[in-house]
């Protein structure tokens, strides 16, 4: 599939160009039932490649969608347009008070097929250790839990924050609660912690984490991402090699699902034990989400919403439907669906971050949800 992004393409279409379909179908096939909710733009951390140490100047509260409103359309994508699984994220979403309310008003909707969407929640950790049995008995299904060094120090420098003793036990406390498999999410920057790659596989594999990479995308608010300072997921696979065996485990499994996935096993080689297992023994898999090098658009499924109401048809799109002003202005659920419906048509093959014509979005990753 070309990764081509139109210059100036609109964000939403007629009803006429498109199939009678009810789901959120685009031009190309694809069928989105992954809705990503951003419930604020705001974070407790200050991650370097994310946002400035300043921070940044937050969504006025009365632009930001109530939980009323972000359950009424979270209600309208999983009841009328096939939404299956609903992932919750920020900005730092357990900053949002109300997340345990909208989660159990999730789980309590039942998909076209009768059954209970999938719920996930993507957090750097922060205030988890004393909230994660209550997300689990609100209903949420699986975490993931953001972690860039196992290094106090620096973690500290790269988030601004000295907080990693919370993250760790965060992390451990959404695994008692039952909200596995938990995944840690990395993202590796060049001369900053790009040598931890094993020491995190071998940290979360021994916990019974997922370890999961991230190459660093162009989402950025001060507009420095730089491809050739980008670690990618072939220089993170050249690191595990030296110390594991590693078994790809896609393209079999990996469908939709943004991580390309392998099997871990204790190399033999001197360091790449996995305590806990014996030599040889499966330690468990490690993903990396190359969505620069290896971008898996062909297969998205994902549409997104704002903090502030705004439908979004890729992580790069350049526009955005106003669902927000629609509630407000008193549409019904169908023309809701239908708004909604039209932007996802409009959707790009590709994020075109190849394309020498590409334009970062005006919102940085914070303000999108990742
Ligand atoms: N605050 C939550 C967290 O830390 O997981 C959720 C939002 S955060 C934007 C989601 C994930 O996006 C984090 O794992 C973060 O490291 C990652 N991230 C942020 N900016 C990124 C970028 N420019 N490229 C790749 N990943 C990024």
């Amino acid at each position: 599939m070309p990764a081509l992004r139109g210059r100036g393409a609109s964000t939403s279409t007629g009803p006429g160009d498109r199939p009678d379909h009810p789901g959120l179908v685009d031009r190309f096939g694809r069928v989105a039932t992954d809705l990503r909710v951003s419930l604020t733009d705001r974070c407790n951390l200050r991650c370097s490649y994310c946002m400035p140490a300043e921070g940044l100047d937050w969504l006025p509260d009365e632009r930001l969608l109530t939980d009323a409103e972000i359950v009424r359309l979270i209600t309208v994508a999983v009841q009328q347009l096939g939404v299956e699984e609903v992932r919750f994220t920020g900005g730092e979403p357990l900053l949002r008070r109300g997340l345990e309310g909208i989660l159990a008003a999730t789980t309590a909707l039942r998909t076209a097929s009768g059954r209970v969407p999938e719920t996930a929640l993507t957090t750097n950790g922060l205030g988890l250790e004393r909230r994660a049995a209550g997300l689990k008995a609100a209903g949420l299904h699986r975490i993931n839990v953001s972690l860039d060094s196992l290094d106090r120090a620096r973690f500290a420098r790269i988030t601004h924050r000295d907080r990693w003793d919370d993250v760790i036990a965060g992390m451990a406390a959404a695994a008692a609660a039952g909200l596995t498999p938990v995944k840690l999410n990395a993202v590796l920057i060049r001369g900053v912690n790009d040598d931890e790659a094993v020491p995190l596989v071998r940290w979360a594999l021994e916990r019974g984490y997922q370890p999961r990479f991230i190459e660093q995308m162009p989402l950025d608010p001060q507009g420095a991402w730089d491809r050739d300072s980008m670690i990618t997921a072939a220089e993170i696979l050249a690191s595990l090699s030296a110390a594991f065996t590693l078994t790809p485990t896609h393209p079999a499994t990996r469908g939709a699902a943004p991580a390309e996935t392998w099997l871990v096993q204790d190399s033999g080689t001197p360091g790449g034990t996995l305590s806990g297992t014996p030599s040889g023994t499966p330690g468990g898999t490690v993903g990396i989400v190359a969505s620069v090098t290896r971008p898996f658009c062909g297969d998205c499924d994902r549409t997104r919403l704002t903090a502030d109401g705004q439908i979004r048809n890729c992580l790069f799109a350049r526009g955005e439907t106003d669902l927000r002003e629609l509630l407000r202005s008193g549409a019904g659920d169908d023309e809701i669906a239908d708004a909604w419906r039209g932007t996802m048509w409009a959707k790009e093959a590709g994020h075109g971050i190849d394309d020498p014509s590409f334009l970062q979005p005006d919102r940085p990753m914070s303000a999108i949800g990742g």
